[in-house]
């Protein structure tokens, strides 16, 4: 199938959707989205601004039109899922998204309600677009550079005014091999502190549950699960969060949940490895006390 991945220039993101890819066929084309060097690996590389935005779904479309693409793959990340559900629209081409596993045959998985269950497909139709969660497939390794030809971007129906950054500090969440979530039970923004304290000797990141952002104490970009971010860290520590279906969404591939809440019947303790009953402001001081004593 002559495939074609769209996605930024980052080693891990290209990486993992090249493996896909490979399901596929023998070497896929690339959309870089972004400045400087694109890794080599591709059979013919485009490259367009990566803050295109909505002007990049037209000369997609376009370019899949001209090439006669079969295969559309983007990252399950917000920009990718949107990109993907235009394309999809303006070419009348079956799409999953939120993917997470596919098998030799093609079969396709992604989790539903919720990832309560999983669902396969089998695509029947060409082109069709797939985005791929994060960290569910291994990264195939990206050697070199190579040249690429500049995306033919003829019309621009969309004017980029200005630009505002959103700061988050240290690791970006989907990222991160440790993640310290705060949910309504850490009690206040400033109590959220102690957290960074904890997840900063780890070197992970800080996250929210929805009870904490609607408490307006975490921004909404920090937000972990089902209309949040899907994150996949090693050990994931839930802090004062219940445990709700929508937020354990986010998390389905967490390898290893921690959960401190006070009350022992709360639902996180069913995904928990470990589950600690009792006041986090007990806990996480005596967790950072042994991190900072074991350096
Ligand atoms: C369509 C839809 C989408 C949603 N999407 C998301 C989503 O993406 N992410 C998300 O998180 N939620 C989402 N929600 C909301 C979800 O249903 C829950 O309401 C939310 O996750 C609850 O947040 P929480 O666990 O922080 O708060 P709560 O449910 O209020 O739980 C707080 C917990 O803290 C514990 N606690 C209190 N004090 C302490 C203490 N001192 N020490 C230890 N533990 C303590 C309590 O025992 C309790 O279990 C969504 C809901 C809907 C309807």
């Amino acid at each position: 199938m002559k495939t074609l991945i769209v996605e930024k220039i980052d080693q891990n993101r290209l990486g993992e959707l090249v493996t896909v890819s490979r399901l596929f066929c023998e070497k896929p084309d690339l959309v870089a989205l972004g400045e400087g060097a694109v890794p080599a690996g591709f059979g013919k590389a485009f490259q367009a601004d990566n803050r295109i935005g909505a002007n990049l779904v037209s000369p997609l479309a376009e370019l899949i039109r001209q090439e006669a693409y079969e295969m559309i793959l983007l990252s399950a990340s917000t920009e990718g899922n949107g990109v993907a559900s235009c394309l999809a629209a303006i070419l009348s081409a079956p799409i999953v998204s939120e993917v997470t596993g596919i098998s030799n045959d093609q079969v396709i998985e992604k989790p539903i309600y919720g990832g309560k269950a999983l669902a396969r497909y089998k695509i029947n139709k060409t082109p069709s677009v797939l985005t791929i969660r994060r960290k569910y497939f291994e990264k195939a390794v990206l050697d070199g550079t190579m040249a690429s030809t500049p995306l033919n971007i003829s019309t621009r129906p969309v004017t980029l005014i200005d630009e505002i950054e959103q700061k988050t500090e240290g690791v970006p969440l989907e990222d991160a091999e440790f993640i310290a979530t705060g949910g309504r039970g850490m009690g206040s923004a400033d109590n959220f502190a102690m957290l960074k304290e904890m997840i900063d000797l780890l070197k992970g990141a800080v996250g929210a549950s929805r009870g904490a952002v609607d408490e307006g104490w975490m921004p909404p970009q920090l937000q972990i699960g089902q209309t949040g971010k899907i994150v996949a860290p090693t050990v994931y520590f839930a802090v004062g969060v219940s445990g709700a279906s929508q937020h354990l969404a986010g998390i389905s591939n967490a390898k290893c949940v921690v959960a401190i809440n006070k009350d022992e019947e709360a639902n996180i303790f069913n995904r928990a490895r470990f589950g600690i009953v009792e006041d986090y402001k007990k806990v996480i001081p005596a967790i950072i006390k042994v991190l900072k004593a074991e350096g």
